[in-house]
């Protein structure tokens, strides 16, 4: 397979996915869309963060293995093209273990527990107080997965914000710290600069924050709350179905800040049809649930559909080489980079 092309005006692009379960249409919305355009801009890279997998299931080796593999069939499903950006396995590029060691001894630890994002992790994933030492050490780590890549843009959802925001920080600290960058520096002059590490950019997706089916949370792999890009048109429809929106009647005034009305906005394309909608649903005008349920899930499965079909090509004998190929080849690149 030949290496990904790379022009000097093509500036570098890193985001990455836990394998802790498929892809859901939050990661869709959040941030894949964004990496399907930008691969035909930049020097994209892709990481499957398996070591962070270990955080949480240090005891599953084994569903860690499987899941990176099914989320590779999920990128490639979604329009990934492995010719145009680079996939990267974590564990196999030990500078990035490396890295992190470095980055840790630059961040207050109380500068780490205090991260939002850990916090709401800590408790939607039910953690507790029994959570490794290793667990809040993957927001260090993740600077590493960044940093080593010296990217321009990170695209990713809401929740991540607060992560980029400790990354921007290690690499402003390592550029004044080892280069005598000047603190006083613009941020996007740290290359100019002298820094190693430019100060990368979030880049946050059109939904940055889905709601799960539950109607509370993020959707989120980990908390059964999620449409994966794999499910097949009648489990989209069973999930779909079960959007709680506490409306009582086709006829009764609805909300359309409800979790239902995020999924109207986000998966219905039809710009005149949503306002429709919107409008019916907010004066009760004969507008049910069931009803706009129904045309939200074939909306979804219309996206799906194309991914489902380039999924079942990897699901055939030899999928499974065929991924392990492309990782081999991206993650050879990755560390030469
Ligand atoms: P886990 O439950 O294991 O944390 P996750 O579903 O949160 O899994 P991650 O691998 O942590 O998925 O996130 C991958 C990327 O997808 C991140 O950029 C994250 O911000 C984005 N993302 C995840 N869930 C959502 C969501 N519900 N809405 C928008 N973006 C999301
Ligand atoms: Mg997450």
């Amino acid at each position: 397979m030949p290496a990904p092309s790379q022009g000097p005006a093509r500036s570098r692009v890193l985001t990455g996915d836990t394998p802790t379960g498929r892809l859901h249409l939050g990661h869709y919305v959040g941030s894949l869309e964004n990496r399907l355009a930008l691969q035909e801009k930049h020097d994209c890279f892709f990481l499957l963060a398996n070591m962070h997998a270990f955080t949480t299931r240090a005891d599953k080796a084994d569903d860690i293995r499987r899941d990176t593999i099914e989320i590779v069939k999920d990128w490639l499903a979604a329009g990934i093209d492995p010719a145009k950006s680079t996939i990267v396995l974590q564990t196999e590029v030990p500078a990035i273990a490396e890295l992190t060691w470095f980055f840790a001894m630059l961040l207050p630890f109380n500068r780490v527990m205090r991260n939002p994002t850990l916090k709401t992790e800590i408790e939607t994933k039910d953690l507790g107080d029994t959570y490794s030492f290793g667990f809040p050490m993957y927001a260090v780590g993740q600077c590493a997965d960044i940093l080593a890549f010296r990217p321009v843009f990170v695209p990713v959802g809401e929740d991540q914000v607060a992560h980029i925001e400790m990354c921007r920080e290690v690499a402003r600290r390592f550029d004044q710290v080892y280069c005598g960058v000047n603190p006083k520096t613009e941020d996007k002059d740290y290359a100019r600069g002298g820094g190693v590490f430019p100060i990368p950019e979030a880049l946050v997706g059109r939904i940055g924050r889905l709601v799960g089916v539950d109607g509370t949370n993020k959707m989120s792999k980990s908390l059964g709350n999620a449409i994966f890009l794999s499910d097949t048109p009648k489990e989209v429809q069973k999930k779909v179905g079960k959007i709680f929106t506490g409306r009582q009647s086709p006829t009764a005034p609805g909300d359309v800040n409800n979790a239902l009305f995020q999924y109207v906005r986000a998966f219905i394309r039809d710009e005149a049809r949503v306002r429709e909608l919107e409008d019916r649903y907010t004066r009760g005008d004969n507008l049910g649930d069931g009803h706009v349920k129904q045309e939200v899930a074939e909306w979804i499965n219309k996206l799906l559909e194309p991914m489902r079909a380039r999924r079942a090509e990897f699901e055939k004998p030899g999928g499974d080489d065929a991924v392990i190929d492309i990782i081999r080849a991206g993650t050879k690149r990755a560390n030469a980079v």
